[in-house]
């Protein structure tokens, strides 16, 4: 069974409600600091990730507005990139961000063997340890696809698994505008989890109104790593 996300990096695929049922299940009954779709609802922090980088133009200038805006962001860069732009990765770490992995290749994990899935997370992980210098903890596996099978494994990696639930489809936004539309018709709430990309190229340039819309409702941006260090069974 796969548990795969609505959609990621490609374009919008019809939802399956039995695994958006097996994954709220497993969100509803796993610690967050193995599997996480967003944070505590009572929180007033939202924390926004940017997938796919890094991208030798367009993340360095989202790393400028990050900083001008003083948003603390979460990156899922794939390895391969990452050891093609290792000073970018350098950066991302440098300026307070958190760098998580996003496989090796970006593979279709529905289409890849559990085997296959583990030389991604292997490989990429080894990759971020050369470049920064320690293990890297957080995993987004590509597409957000996930089978049951695969679950074990990542976790006996001490990998936590991080989804999300905030979902504008940026890479498919036909501009910035746009992108900043689709937040403002659709109002965060404490503990969502958002997922942008550092590849697309309305990500940097819409940041600034969305994260004035984010100030506008009382929310701040926080780190996705203290929603993932601890091990709560509350309240979602
Ligand atoms: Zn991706």
């Amino acid at each position: 069974m796969d548990l795969s996300a609505s959609s990621s990096c490609q374009p919008q695929e019809r939802r399956n409600p039995v695994r958006q049922l097996a994954r709220r299940a497993l969100a509803f009954s796993l610690p967050r600091a193995l599997y996480i779709t967003h944070g505590p609802r009572s929180s007033r922090c939202v924390c926004v990730t940017f997938d796919d980088g890094p991208h030798p133009e367009l993340t360095p200038r989202l790393l400028d507005v990050l900083a001008k805006e003083a948003i603390k962001a979460t990156f899922f860069v794939v390895g391969q990139r990452a050891e093609k732009y290792p000073e970018i990765v350098r950066r991302i770490e440098a300026e307070g961000h958190v760098v998580g992995h996003h496989s090796n290749s970006h593979p279709d994990p529905v289409h890849t063997s559990t085997l296959g899935m583990h030389r991604e997370v292997l490989a990429a992980s080894r990759v971020l340890r050369e470049i920064l210098g320690h293990p890297v903890r957080l995993y987004r596996p590509p597409h957000g696809k996930l089978r049951l099978a695969d679950l074990p494994l990542i976790w006996s990696l001490q990998q936590t698994i991080v989804l999300w639930n905030v979902d504008p489809k940026d890479f498919a936004q036909p501009s910035a505008v746009h992108l900043a539309d689709w937040f403002a018709s659709r109002p965060l709430r404490g503990g969502d989890l958002i997922l942008l990309h550092d590849s697309s190229p309305h990500a940097w340039v819409a940041l600034p109104t969305i994260a004035a819309g984010v100030r506008r409702s009382g929310l701040h941006f926080g780190s996705l790593e203290q929603w993932t260090r601890w091990l709560p069974m509350g309240p979602r």
